[in-house]
């Protein structure tokens, strides 16, 4: 055996990124494969956003920046929490880093001792387990119920909580299950936590545009008592359609800021120049310069959920953001189809790519063990074509 860590040994591989591997590797054999396992807007990054770019690279933007980013980009970020969230952060309170997964990961790495206990509603990011793992922390899971919207309740969290509790992370709008904490909701959690005054929360709010339920975004950190023990985490990757440019930030009390921003200077240093002073544009512009983008995704998600809806054995809940939906399909375990025999989410999704030739994610990857995740960043014939091609496939 190879002497690697532990550490890398007990680490799972993304399950999203390993199905993006997969598609790939069997569209290179010339199968024509659907893509519905990415996490990622299928839109090109707005023009004004480039220009911003191309800018920067003319004016030689090429050294190191600051670790935790350009004090314009910090601006930007405290304008945009400001207009967006009504949430008042300080220079000291940001941190711009390599995506809010390096966010996350910074987060974990300095609050995290072995043995701190971390609550997960399920479903969650697929990250955030062994995010919070190799930082020696333990996943405490949650589940949740599609009646209930896959949200955790108030009387949820509070039995979850132990002595050992020391965070709760959770994303709203959620990736996978598109669910969104009302402000009410939202309210209700941080009750119980009034009488736990030593949990943090991580609250990852970078599908905060991707919201169709036309209520605004409700923030944890602006929630009464809750700002001075919450981390606000947001990126650009999903709103303006900027994955590859790797930026993502956060707004946390300044001692969490400051421990962050050390992780980050032995780590990575500053993200990528370019992309930083791009960011500066996106963050300033008016979230109505995406809109179209949000429009679309809505359309599509209306298409999704009604086309599945013609499919025996699918149940879902109505997603109210981001680009997902989460169906349960525990209905076809047992059941043998095409000569393959389906016990979990894990076949299903592999029976689906290989018969349907359309690439989903299982589950279990999310802690959810019943369910499938299907990303409608894809076009509406892609769309229409891949829920027929499941559906022969089922019947
Ligand atoms: N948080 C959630 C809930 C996500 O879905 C993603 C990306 O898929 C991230 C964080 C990471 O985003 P970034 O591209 O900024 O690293």
């Amino acid at each position: 055996s190879q002497p690697l860590s532990e550490r890398i040994l007990n680490m799972s591989t993304s399950a999203t990124l390993a199905m993006a591997a997969k598609t790939r590797e069997l569209r290179a054999e010339g199968k024509d494969i659907i893509g519905l396992s990415l996490g990622e807007p299928d839109f090109n990054t707005p023009h004004f956003i480039k220009g911003a770019a191309i800018q920067a690279i003319n004016d030689d933007y090429n050294s190191y920046s600051p670790v935790d980013g350009y004090v314009e980009l910090k601006e930007a970020v405290i304008t945009k929490f400001k207009r967006d969230n009504d949430l008042t952060y300080t220079l000291p309170q940001v941190v711009v880093s390599t995506g809010a997964k390096q966010s996350l990961y910074n987060v974990a790495q300095v609050m995290l001792n072995k043995g701190d206990e971390v609550i997960l509603p399920c479903p969650y990011w697929v990250s955030y387990s062994d995010i919070v793992k190799v930082a020696e922390g333990v996943p405490v899971e949650v589940q949740t119920s599609i009646e209930n919207d896959f949200k955790m309740t108030a009387s949820q969290l509070e039995a979850a909580i132990t002595p050992k509790t020391k965070m709760l992370w959770f994303s709203s709008p959620c990736n996978p299950s598109g669910s969104i904490y009302s402000k009410e909701e939202l309210e209700a959690l941080a009750q119980v936590l009034k009488n736990h005054p030593n949990i943090y929360v991580v609250s990852d709010e970078i599908y905060e545009h991707i919201n169709y339920t036309g209520k605004s975004h409700a923030s944890m950190a602006s929630v009464d008592g809750m700002f001075d023990r919450t981390i606000t985490v947001n990126g650009v990757s999903k709103a303006f359609a900027m994955t590859g440019w790797r930026v993502g930030y956060i707004g946390a009390p300044d001692w969490i800021a400051r421990a962050c921003n050390k992780m980050q200077g032995q780590i990575t240093s500053g993200t990528n120049c370019i992309a930083q002073r791009a960011v500066i544009t996106a963050l300033n512009a008016d979230p109505s310069t995406v809109k179209y983008m949000i429009d679309e995704f809505k359309e599509r998600r209306d298409l999704v959920l009604n086309l599945l809806e013609g499919i025996e054995g699918f149940q879902t809940n109505t997603p109210e953001g981001a680009f997902y939906v989460f169906p349960n399909i525990s209905y076809f375990f047992g059941k043998t189809l095409r000569g393959k025999t389906i016990n979990n989410a894990n076949d299903f999704s592999l029976y689906l790519l290989e018969e349907a030739l359309v690439a989903t994610v299982t589950g279990d990857a999310f802690g959810n063990p019943n369910c499938i995740r299907i990303s409608y960043a894809a076009s509406q014939d892609q769309i229409k074509e891949a829920i027929k091609r499941i559906k022969e496939v089922l019947e």
